[in-house]
Parts: structure tokens; C-alpha cells; sequence
């Protein structure tokens, strides 16, 4: 660091309170409340009819958000005239009917098992049992039209979340090997199988790949019989499938940004994100409302992201500044995912990324930051926070583990250290409930005064991460610093 005298860092500090008091002034003055409104009665008016994945409502609401950034001035993708980004997923319903038989054992379709990918087809083909599946159990073993029968997870990933998360390599990778199909036995006690069924017969969205369809089903084995099955005798099974659907929902991205002013960080960017997404319409009863308005979730944080794309149009800071309001979230945090692999900035240019999306509030005298003390940002949070007369406090609720549950984490499992700004949660209780993806979210229960000092909060903390000297960086420790260390070559 370079030698300073203490009249020279005097003068800095001073000269660093007034720009940031300048600032301020700026935020008060150019921030409306009445802007505010006005986004929020249009995303989640009624019109716009929950703005779920695939339906012509959310096109209407990516149409509002590309542009305004238009007005705004933002800068469409480098090599694009257009704000938007193409995201390519699929929705995938079960099978109409399905059936399985194992030696002279017949299995009952989305009773004893449920089918997750495959085409229409009646097959016929030996067993091979392979233990969990992974990469050494195929060691030395011909599965060339064998129909696999495996453990779910693995030896130490034993839970529902973690069999979903590692099935789709699984299944890769015995389809490479040229496996007929493949069955996971289900065991896990604590996501009952009856629920889980349930779960899985309704539409599931997912980032479209180019992988073939194949055979694959998860089947209830919680006694260990069909185990004790496959791995005592020579089996042979037999497989219908008709009426699997899977349709292609084209859906939308946007995005926009802005050159920084400093020539030495410019070539670096922050990206701030939201989610514009929500879960559509379902049909509570006659006469009963039943849009699902996400005036919550998320259109305060879409509105949040468009008053900052404004006001830093006016006032840039030294770095780059990407927005991206994504879709898909509530189907999996599908938009960022696919952000995250196909990034427009490449993610060893992105410093950090800032999310806002929220559950609901039921404390406005305080900011939720989820990942508070996670990354190097954390002063400036409590500084933004106070600037406005909030508290930034971390999230109340650990056990809900928010951090991997909103778009953040398609950036923080890629190492772009992220955190998310959230309304103020005081605990999950009956007055978050009451709203939380519920028709009753709707903009009439919004509190406006809370919400601008929300905005004016996001926007600073963002203008601060923006200006920073020093790029913030993971908490030493944090559970995504090494893949941090990774993308930017810390190692
Ligand atoms: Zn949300």
C-alpha cells in the first residue's frame, strides 16, 4: 500500500464522506416513490396473471423490464441489439400409464414407482445390479442393454435433495455406457414415499439438454426386497411406458448494462440480479381469487433492480454494473442456472453478484441479508441500511437454509461471491404465511413507505459494492470459497 501522510488520508477520508454524502443526496432526490409504485402495480397486477414460466403474462412483464431499460439507457449484451436472453427449458410430465415386472413381480405405476424420463416404449432386457451406480461400480462391467438397478446418492449423500442432485450424472453416465435403462431404489424415510410421488406426477420444469430420453424411474424398496432381488438371482425385466410428455416453454432472461467510469475497473463487473418470475394462477374455488399476484415475490425485488438500473444510469459507479432479471426461479432457479453456464459476462469478470428477492416481510424496521456475513460487504450493507433508517440484521430462519434457495446461489456455486437483500423476516410465522405465495400477496397489503426506504437501501449498498477499492471477496472459510479460488485463478 501505497505511504500516506495522516493530512493526505484526512483529506481522502473527508473527501470519501462527502461524495458519499453526495450520494445520498442524489438517492433522495432522484429516487420516487410513485416510480416505485408504479412498477409494482404492473407486475403484479392481476393482468399479468402471476407471471408464471411459459405463459405470454410473463412475456409481457420481460417486454416491461427490457424496456425501461431501454429508457433507462442501459446497454443491451455485448454483440446484441436485444435485452433479452433466450433460456431453453423443458416441462416434463410422467407418463400417463407405466408398468414394471421383475422376474415374476409386478409393480404398481405411481404407487410402487414413478417413471422421470423416458420415451414411450415396451422393453424387455436382463438386470444388472450396480451398487450406487458411480463411476467404479461400472469398472470391468459390459451394461451394454442391460436395465441397471442402483442405490440412490451415494454412500455418504443419503438424502432426498442429495439423490436429485447427483441423479442426472448418474443416469449420463449409464446411458453412456449404453444401459437399456435405469431404476433407483428408493428408501429414505424422511420424505415419505406417498408425498414424494405426489410431488413428482406434477409438471416439472427443467434447463432443456440434448441428452436422448431414458428409461429411468424411482421405485419404493423400503424393506429391501427388490435389493435382495436383483442381487441374488438373474433377473429379467419388462417395461411399458406411454403418454411421457416433454414439452419445450421457451422462456426469457433480460438483460442490460452499464460502463464503468473508472478505466482501471471497468473491465469488471458488478451483477445485480432479481427474479421477475412467480407461480401463475390456480384455481382456489368459485368465486375465490385465485392469481397468485407475487407482488412479494418478487416484484419488489424486479422493481428494486429497474430503480437501480435508473438511478445508476445518472450516477455510474467506477465499475461495470450487469442486470439481469431472471425467470424461472420459483421452477428451480432455472434462469440463473442458465445464466450461470452460459454467462453473458464472463464469470471471471463478475466481482459479485447482488440478488434482491424476498418471502415477505413482517419487520420493517429492518433489511434481511441473507449471506450477511459472508462475503467483504458486509459494512456496506449497515452502512446503506442506516442510511435510511433500517437495521441490516442476517436471516432469522438458518434452518430454511435461504442462501441455496434463491438465484444467488447459481452465482456462489460457480465462486462469484453473492448475497441476496431481502425485506425484513423476523421469523416464518402466520404473517409471512398469510402471504408467501399466496393470492393474498397482491399490492394492495404492500407497505410503500417501507418499500421505497427498501429500495433506496439496495440501491446505495449496490453504488457502495460498486465503488469499492478493493474487490469484495468470499469470508475466508465460506463453504464456495474454493470454487472462487478456481474461477479467478486465486490458486
Ligand atoms: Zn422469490
Amino acid at each position: 500500500m501505497r505511504k500516506l501522510t495522516l493530512l493526505m488520508m484526512l483529506a481522502a477520508l473527508g473527501h470519501m464522506a462527502s461524495a458519499q454524502k453526495k450520494i445520498v443526496k442524489k438517492l433522495n432526490s432522484q429516487v420516487e416513490k410513485r416510480a416505485i409504485e408504479a412498477h409494482l402495480r404492473f407486475l403484479a397486477s392481476d393482468e399479468l396473471r402471476g407471471r408464471d414460466t411459459g405463459s405470454p403474462e410473463l412475456d409481457i412483464a420481460a417486454m416491461y423490464i427490457a424496456q425501461q431499460f431501454r429508457s433507462y439507457g442501459l446497454k443491451p449484451a455485448p454483440g446484441s441489439e436485444s435485452y433479452f436472453q433466450q433460456v431453453d427449458l423443458v416441462k416434463n410430465l410422467v407418463p400417463k400409464t407405466a408398468s414394471i415386472k421383475i422376474g415374476d413381480k409386478e409393480y404398481a405405476d405411481k404407487k410402487d414407482f414413478i417413471f422421470l424420463d423416458g420415451v414411450d416404449t415396451t422393453l424387455t432386457a436382463d438386470v444388472m445390479y450396480l451398487n450406487y451406480g458411480l463411476e467404479e461400480d461400472f469398472e470391468g462391467k459390459d451394461v451394454t442393454g442391460k436395465f441397471l438397478v442402483v442405490k440412490p446418492g451415494t454412500p455418504d449423500k443419503q438424502s432426498p435433495r442429495e439423490y436429485f442432485s447427483i441423479t442426472r450424472e448418474k443416469r449420463k453416465r449409464a446411458q453412456e455406457n449404453g444401459a437399456a435403462g435405469m431404476i433407483e431404489l428408493y428408501k429414505s424415510a424422511e420424505f415419505p414415499w406417498p408425498f414424494l410421488v405426489n410431488y413428482l406426477s406434477q409438471p416439472r420444469f427443467a434447463i432443456k439438454d440434448d441428452t436422448k430420453p431414458f428409461p429411468f424411474a424411482w421405485l419404493f424398496d423400503g424393506a429391501g426386497e427388490t435389493e435382495n432381488m436383483v442381487v441374488e438371482y438373474d433377473s429379467t425385466l419388462t417395461v411399458n411406458i406411454d403418454g411421457i410428455v416433454s414439452e419445450p416453454v421457451p422462456s426469457r432472461n433480460v438483460f442490460g448494462w452499464l460502463e464503468g467510469t473508472d478505466e482501471d475497473k471497468k473491465d469488471e463487473f458488478l451483477i445485480l440480479t432479481a427474479h421477475y418470475d412467480h407461480v401463475g394462477v390456480t384455481y382456489q374455488g368459485e368465486g375465490v381469487d385465485s392469481i397468485f399476484n407475487g407482488a412479494r415475490d418478487n416484484a419488489i425485488g424486479t422493481t428494486t433492480l429497474l430503480e437501480t438500473a435508473k438511478f445508476f444510469a445518472k450516477n455510474r459507479p467506477a465499475y461495470s454494473v450487469a442486470f439481469l432479471a431472471c425467470t424461472a426461479e420459483e421452477k428451480g432457479l432455472l434462469g440463473s442456472e442458465w445464466y450461470s453456464e452460459n454467462p453473458i459476462i464472463p464469470l471471471d469478470k463478475t466481482y459479485f453478484n447482488f440478488n434482491t428477492d424476498g418471502a415477505g416481510y413482517n419487520d420493517t424496521k429492518v433489511i434481511t441479508v441473507v449471506g450477511l456475513e459472508r462475503t467483504g460487504v458486509t459494512e456496506n450493507l449497515h452502512t446503506a441500511a442506516e442510511t435510511f433508517g433500517l437495521k441490516a440484521k442476517k436471516d432469522p430462519v438458518p434452518e430454511q437454509n435461504l442462501y441455496d434457495r434463491s438465484d444467488n446461489v447459481s452465482f456462489a456455486a460457480k465462486g462469484v461471491p453473492a448475497i441476496s437483500f431481502s425485506p425484513g423476516v423476523k421469523a416464518f410465522d402466520d404473517e409471512l404465511m398469510k402471504y408467501y405465495h399466496q393470492p393474498a400477496d397482491e399490492v394492495e397489503s404492500l407497505d410503500m413507505d417501507y418499500l421505497f426506504s427498501y429500495a433506496k437501501s439496495f440501491i446505495y449498498a449496490a453504488y457502495l459494492i460498486a465503488n469499492m477499492d478493493e474487490k469484495p471477496y468470499w469470508t475466508p472459510g465460506d463453504k464456495y470459497e474454493s470454487e472462487g479460488n478456481k474461477l479467478y485463478g486465486k490458486e
